[in-house]
């Protein structure tokens, strides 16, 4: 049993080690966002496929520009992503808070092209901050020599057509398929 990405689909998140279902069901499937839907890859114990869930982004409940999904907590060590669906909520279990506010922020942002849901805290803000002066001053550096291989490009993997993102002359491993894909130079 295989994923197919559907003509124009474009998978933007992965994330591994997912729970689904009872509390007893097993962490290790994998969960997928792409341009359309989120699907649920189902792995039996062996590791093997054994289901694909899909559900479609359009049947997630949107409220004053922000879709329905939230942080939830389904004990004191799971964060869980909640996604309010039309048919009602599914709850996906998470390793990481982390990681469940990255899918809040990446789901709001292919709805509603808003991607500031969840703020960071002012001192992780502040040394984002700092961050973001050191990576603008070394470029400004780089830009002094003419170098500008910092780009970040963007294109389809040619084998499954998932997006693939690196610098020019990079070679990348695609996420999805595995497929290795050299940007020009
Ligand atoms: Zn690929």
């Amino acid at each position: 049993m295989n994923f197919i990405l559907e003509e124009n689909e474009e998978i933007i998140k992965k994330s591994a080690d997912i729970g689904y279902g009872g509390k007893l069901s097993r962490s290790n499937n994998e969960l997928i966002l792409t341009n359309r839907s989120i699907v649920l890859i189902k792995k039996s114990l062996l590791g093997k496929v054994s289901d694909i869930i899909r559900f479609p982004l359009s049947d997630i409940a949107i409220s004053n520009g922000k879709a329905q999904v939230a942080l939830g907590q389904r004990d004191i060590v799971t964060p869980t992503l909640d996604i309010y669906f039309k048919s009602g909520v599914q709850s996906f279990r998470f390793t990481w808070e982390d990681e469940v506010n990255e899918w809040v922020n990446e789901i709001n942002f292919v709805l509603t092209g808003n991607s500031d849901i969840y703020k960071k805290d002012d001192l992780a803000e502040d040394i984002l901050k700092m961050t973001d002066t050191f990576v603008k001053a070394s470029k400004d550096v780089k830009k002094v020599f003419g170098i500008d291989s910092d780009k970040i490009m963007s294109a389809k993997c040619p084998s499954c057509g998932a997006s693939v993102k690196g610098k020019a002359g990079e070679t990348v491993e695609c996420p999805y398929c595995g497929n290795y894909y050299t940007f020009d130079e």
